[in-house]
């Protein structure tokens, strides 16, 4: 079965990215499987390695959207594009707009090992 962490990962990081092409939201949420059953309304890839967003559990603890105290904000700022479900986008065709930025990540961390688990906001 899937783990929190490997979740985590699959439905947020892209190390290799960001492919510069406005289609890149519309392949990656189908190749991540965020288009079973539904369209996941908002998602974020981080194109940062693995070893700097795991290590974001160990920066500033802030609280999360949620109320829990288990939310930790990056250091630095880190390239990400952020995929939002376009309003005429009917499932099971899942149509979403591509952003690129570069922002804080806010990310909800668990477990031990302490590790990224739930993807809060960028800032
Ligand atoms: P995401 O929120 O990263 O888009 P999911 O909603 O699929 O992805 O999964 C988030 C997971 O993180 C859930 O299993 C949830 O229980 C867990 N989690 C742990 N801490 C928090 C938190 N502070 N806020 C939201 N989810 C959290």
């Amino acid at each position: 079965k899937e783990s929190p962490a490997m979740k985590f990962q699959r439905q947020h990081m892209d190390p290799d990215g960001p492919s510069n092409n406005s289609n890149y939201c519309n392949q990656m949420m189908r190749r991540r499987n965020m288009t079973e059953g539904w369209c996941k309304p908002v998602n974020t890839f981080v194109h940062e390695p693995l070893v700097d967003v795991q290590a974001i559990c160990l920066q500033g603890n802030i609280t999360c959207k949620n109320g829990k105290p288990n939310c930790h904000k990056s250091n630095s700022s880190m390239n990400i594009t952020d995929c939002h479900k376009t309003s005429g986008s009917k499932y099971p065709n899942c149509d979403y707009q591509t952003s690129q930025k570069e922002r804080h990540v806010i990310v909800a961390c668990e477990g031990n090992p302490y590790v990224p688990v739930h993807f809060d906001a960028s800032v």
